[in-house]
């Protein structure tokens, strides 16, 4: 399996729309690895993790046939994952040769933004019914895809909503994808992610090297969850461990990053990142 990662920031982009801190400053001079997108990522090259609003910048620079799309997961109704207008140019007038349908998972409030987002005015939706289907799923659900096993986790994110993080399964391979979440999962998340064994666990970095009692992740937090992981048998030694979505106010450069991982058996993830794994 391959995942290749898109986008790699938090919802503020990094360097930050308009932010000039020592981090988006550094990162303008230097370039390279050290400009991030909102986070996204692709699985296979079919099953799509999030739709930013940097998906169409994601399609040009990393050629990307969203039209060979067939699943979508969306995590949450954060801006930086959820961008449904985009979608309205699936349908066959922009997306010319789009086979079949885009199955499209989300929770409640992500099904509630996307109804408000594909109005053509303020009373009539586009018509997109027949290329986009959606799916309203909960923490807790199994579902199939075209090939792929999917459980959505519970996670420790904004309590406004059903935030969800996903394990995704195809050919043997089992992913995590833990964006975005806190370190403080439930008792049912814990029981969900505790029964895999996993050949790739993405975390959530957004706070760098500070940490905060949930909603979001540092690298102590990781660290530490990586350990449990370990101790309850999901991670062996074949793991693939990444860090991902990652703010400017962890205060930490991509190259502080990339070290702080490799002392630990750690890829700090940037934009356009493929592992084979
Ligand atoms: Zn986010
Ligand atoms: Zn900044
Ligand atoms: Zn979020």
């Amino acid at each position: 399996m391959k995942i290749r990662y898109l986008g790699t920031a938090a919802a503020e982009g990094w360097p930050a729309l308009f932010c000039s801190c020592p981090i988006c400053t550094q990162a303008r001079e230097q370039g390279g690895r050290n400009l991030r997108t909102r986070t996204q990522a692709i699985l296979d090259g079919e099953l799509l993790l999030d739709f930013p609003p940097d998906t169409y910048c994601h399609a040009l620079q990393q050629g990307l046939e969203l039209a060979k799309v067939h699943t979508l997961l969306v995590t949450h109704n954060h801006m930086d994952h959820w961008f449904p207008t985009d979608l309205i140019h699936r349908h066959e007038h922009f997306g010319h040769g789009a086979e079949g349908t885009l199955e499209v998972f989300g929770n409640p409030a992500v099904k509630e933004a996307f109804d408000a987002h594909i109005l053509i005015d303020r009373f009539k939706p586009h018509p997109i019914d027949d290329v986009v289907n959606f799916h309203v799923i909960h923490g807790g659900d199994r579902f199939r895809s075209h090939g792929w096993e999917i459980i959505a986790v519970p996670a420790d994110h904004d309590q406004r909503e059903e935030c969800l993080v996903y394990i995704c399964k195809k050919g043997g391979k089992t992913v995590f994808y833990g964006h975005d979440t806190g370190v403080n999962l439930s008792d049912e998340a814990w029981a969900l992610v505790a029964a895999e064994r996993y050949d790739l666990i993405s975390l959530d970095a957004t706070m760098g090297k500070k940490t905060i009692p949930g909603y979001h992740m540092g690298l102590p937090d990781d660290e530490a969850m990586f350990q449990r992981l370990a101790q309850l048998g999901c991670v062996g030694e074949h793991t693939v461990k990444v860090i991902n979505h990652f703010s400017h106010n962890g205060g930490m450069t991509h190259d502080q990053l990339a070290a702080w991982g490799a002392e630990r058996g750690i890829l700090a993830a940037y934009d356009g990142m493929e592992i084979e794994f």
